[in-house]
């Protein structure tokens, strides 16, 4: 079993000289899915023009199969907005481009829940791509085209916020709770309890089916005056003022001895 930390190292190289922002969420979407127990690995970051030339020779000029359509240049992995993600196996060292795997045996396909997290961070995904359907492959560039970056435009501030917000938000409802706010929530739990069974007990005895003990003399001598048919299915409300009636003398005393 690798660790979360053992399995981001793993993807470390790979995020050097992305941007800072899509670097954070990378970071965000590793940790989900080890959470959901699906290891992903970065396999592709950065790209320099000649590098990604070399690959676009790739299945044209040089031997092999066509991976890219994209000269230097013309991907967004040249401006650090893209990756290109695989599975790790759980011997911990096998990379895997199977989109079908399940080894967290959920019966979803690992590929895809790498995909559902991805498109939960604000992650395009290449696999959506009408014209070439690049698998792998997760961007985010703001509405950005490659022109854009060659022209040196970047995103603005109030775009990363929003993507910086989002995070912050995940991570609330993933982190556990801390021991303080564990304690904070049980307090509150114990008085919703006490409050509950307090509401019961003030239910039950709101509809007393026998006449209380305090109230007995008083209906007795309601009753005894004809002021009271039946005693069994008052409130304590209604015992009450039975015996401030009885007490005030409302009810003739001494019909029935005690
Ligand atoms: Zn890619």
């Amino acid at each position: 079993m690798l660790t979360l930390e053992q399995l981001k190292k793993k993807s470390d190289k790979r995020l050097i000289g992305l941007d800072p922002v899509f670097k954070l969420v990378l970071d965000k979407l590793i940790e989900r899915c080890y959470a959901r127990g699906v290891w992903v690995l970065i396999t592709q970051g950065l790209r320099t023009y000649a590098e990604q030339d070399a690959l676009y020779a790739q299945g044209r000029t040089k031997p092999g199969q066509v991976i890219t359509k994209a000269r230097g240049g013309y991907s967004n992995h040249n401006f650090g907005f893209a990756v290109d993600f695989a599975l790790l196996l759980r011997d911990g060292r096998t990379v895997s481009w199977d989109t079908l795997r399940d080894d967290d045996k959920d019966s979803l396909p690992d590929w895809s829940e790498v995909v559902e997290e991805a498109k939960k961070l604000g992650l395009e995904w290449g696999g959506d791509w009408r014209t070439f359907k690049d698998m792998p492959h997760l961007q985010m560039v703001f509405g950005l085209s490659t022109a854009d970056f060659r022209a040196g435009k970047s995103p603005t501030q109030a775009q990363l916020n929003t993507v910086l917000a989002k995070i912050n938000l995940l991570k609330m409802e993933d982190e556990p709770m801390t021991a303080e706010e564990k304690a904070a929530f049980k307090a509150l739990q114990n008085t919703v309890q006490k409050q509950a069974d307090r509401i019961k007990t003030l239910e039950t005895t709101a509809k007393q089916p026998k006449v209380p003990a305090w109230a007995e003399q008083a209906c007795i001598n309601a009753k005894a005056v004809g002021a009271l048919d039946t005693a069994n299915d008052g409130s304590f409300d209604f015992y009450r003022m039975v015996t401030m009636l009885d007490r005030a003398g409302v009810f003739k005393r001494g019909v029935v001895a005690q």
